[in-house]
């Protein structure tokens, strides 16, 4: 049987493990556990090495603003895209209307500590070491970044280093394939747990913001995402989405798109083929500052919370919410809700009570897992669409079938 097959396979029958017998899925926990720490394991290895390799292999500058541009701004656009579907939603659907909570006398305000310079002064790692040891991607992201330069710019002397980083990353590549061997298992485990926790008594309140949200993230992902591959890149949105099915099972049971970049990576480079140095760039900024899913959460939340305390917004609001909103998505971490609370943000923007939060926690996870998966997918559209307007993606690679066994051989070829 071909691993995606298996992979859903495991996702299924684990929400039907955990419905039926829930009281039996924190056995299976453990499996669960061990498959993220193993992908969590493969990240910053893999990142820094790929990148760095990625890096060298653009020696020139101009090609690397360039493309820094161009993801960002994509990213930027895909992400108001998202929000704006988000409150779109949230208006039609009303799916707060009617639960009349009573505002708290006194909505416990907490302001976030970090400023935008503090954010951008943070970017440079001040001890590599630790930024390694923390896990911190962006300021990995910038180290290999600078190395990769000053690589370049030595020349010959800075060969072996280079070559050093090209064998350890394909190293870490053999380690991500080794490791979705295990995806099953842990997909598996990971959705019985979750199912146990939630119940059918547990959704129904809330059933309204839950359909909200897969709404909108059904809508993002087919007319965004999917329309953009077919419209501006050309190319078919059913093989791209085929060709990344592994990492969105991934991201939808593990709800970290940070945590799934291994498997994305692996993904966009052996399904879609977009080119090492493109993915190897693309790809960790994306899972760090690019989360379309969680935007678009943020905005149905926050509409969620003003209707269910019966608060009207004004216009001037919504632009609020979209502009924190866009804010708060960049500074998410890709990991489990990050989004819940990042969207303290928001609500404090335009004085919505802080408490709303505590009424959507208790369905975050089911929220977290869809969000998650649409982020993936928006840093996948990105990635494809830069690397054809860099004329790095290979369409022959991008066209066959990756669900055909022989995929594999011919990606190698
Ligand atoms: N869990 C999301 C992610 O990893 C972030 C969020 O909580 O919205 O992409």
């Amino acid at each position: 049987m071909k691993l995606w097959v298996k992979i859903i396979l495991g996702l299924i029958l684990g929400v039907i493990f955990g419905t039926l017998a829930p009281q039996y899925a924190g056995y299976v926990k453990p499996v669960g556990d061990l498959f993220i720490n193993s992908i969590k394991m493969l990240i910053v290895p893999l990142i820094f090495s790929s990148l760095l390799v990625g890096v060298t292999g653009m020696d020139d500058i101009k090609k690397m603003g360039r493309v820094g541009l161009k993801t960002f701004s994509l990213y930027l656009a895909t992400t108001a895209f998202a929000i704006t579907i988000g409150l779109a939603i949230g208006t039609i659907l009303q799916p707060g209307a009617g639960l009349d909570y009573q505002v708290p006398a006194k909505s416990a305000i907490t302001q976030s500590s970090s400023t935008f310079s503090a954010t951008i002064v943070n970017l440079i790692p001040k001890n590599p070491i630790q930024a390694m040891a923390e896990g911190n991607v962006l300021q990995i992201i910038i180290f290999a970044i600078l190395i990769g330069i000053s690589l370049n710019l030595i020349g010959k002397k800075g060969r072996p280093v280079i070559d050093f980083f090209d064998s350890f990353a394909e190293g870490m590549y053999k380690l991500t394939a080794l490791v979705m061997e295990m995806a099953p298992y842990g997909v598996f485990a990971l959705m019985a747990f979750v199912s146990s926790k939630y119940g059918l008594s547990v959704l129904l309140p809330l059933g309204k913001v839950v359909i909200g949200v897969y709404l909108g993230c059904l809508v993002h992902a087919t007319v965004t995402l999917a329309g953009s591959i077919a419209f501006i890149a050309r190319l078919s949105p059913v093989k791209f989405l085929k060709g990344i099915i592994d990492a969105l099972a991934v991201a939808y049971s593990t709800a970290s798109s940070s945590g799934t970049l291994p498997i994305t990576i692996r993904c966009a480079r052996k399904n879609l083929g977009v080119s090492d140095n493109i993915s190897s760039f693309v790809l960790p900024l994306g899972a760090t500052i690019n989360m379309d899913g969680t935007a678009m959460y943020q905005g149905v939340a926050a509409l969620f919370i003003a209707q269910a305390y019966n608060i009207d917004l004004t216009f001037a609001n919504y632009v609020t919410i979209i502009a924190t909103s866009t804010l708060a998505s960049i500074g998410s971490a890709g990991v489990p809700g990050a989004g819940l609370i990042m969207l303290t943000l928001v609500l404090n923007s335009v004085g919505l009570p802080v408490e709303g939060i505590a009424i959507i926690a208790g369905v975050d996870r089911i929220l977290d897992m869809a969000r998650t998966t649409v982020n993936v997918i928006g840093d996948c559209m990105v990635t494809v669409l830069v690397a054809k307007g860099e004329g790095e993606l290979n369409e022959d690679i991008f066209n066959l079938d990756p669900t055909n066994p022989d995929l594999s051989k011919a990606a190698k070829a």
